[in-house]
């Protein structure tokens, strides 16, 4: 093995770690670009059957998926989805435009119980589905709420 002095000097080395997460059936997701100079094919969209050049692969199976697909539930959302919860009194909760839940106290119906957040939460349990849940205010803005 010829000994060598030579180098490559970097200045300036940066780089992005690759995004991962688990999904919601526990499988590890990474993020992933195709090295067209590593002869790497281009991947497929397992749900669109989209080509892609970069995307998420499924690293307990393989699947590739759109950006687009993935959705980020850590990304702070910003307006309430169809699914989601919307509440404008914390004891009316609509849900695909229609009342899904109502949270008042046993003996009054104008007052929100103390465990309004508990009984949503109680509400998604039973669906096992989990989406965000929203205050609109009378001005129309909206704030997610922390449920727990
Ligand atoms: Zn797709």
């Amino acid at each position: 093995m010829n000994a060598t002095n030579e180098r490559v000097i970097l200045s300036d080395v940066s780089g992005i770690a690759r995004k991962s997460g688990t999904d919601q059936h526990g499988n590890r997701w990474v993020e992933f670009e195709v090295d067209y100079q590593a002869e790497q094919e281009p991947g497929e969209c397992c749900l669109c059957g989209a080509e892609l050049e970069s995307g998420w692969v499924c690293l307990d199976g393989g699947d590739e998926c759109c950006e687009k697909h993935v959705e980020n539930i850590d990304a702070e959302a910003t307006e309430p989805l169809e699914e989601d919860y919307t509440t404008t009194d914390h004891i009316h909760w609509y849900q695909y435009g229609k009342l899904a839940l109502t949270t008042a106290e046993h003996n009054d119906p104008h007052t929100s119980a103390d465990n309004a957040y508990a009984m949503v939460t109680a509400h998604m349990d039973v669906a096992k589905f989990w989406p965000n849940a929203w205050f609109v205010s009378d001005h129309g803005n909206t704030h997610l709420i922390q449920l727990n």
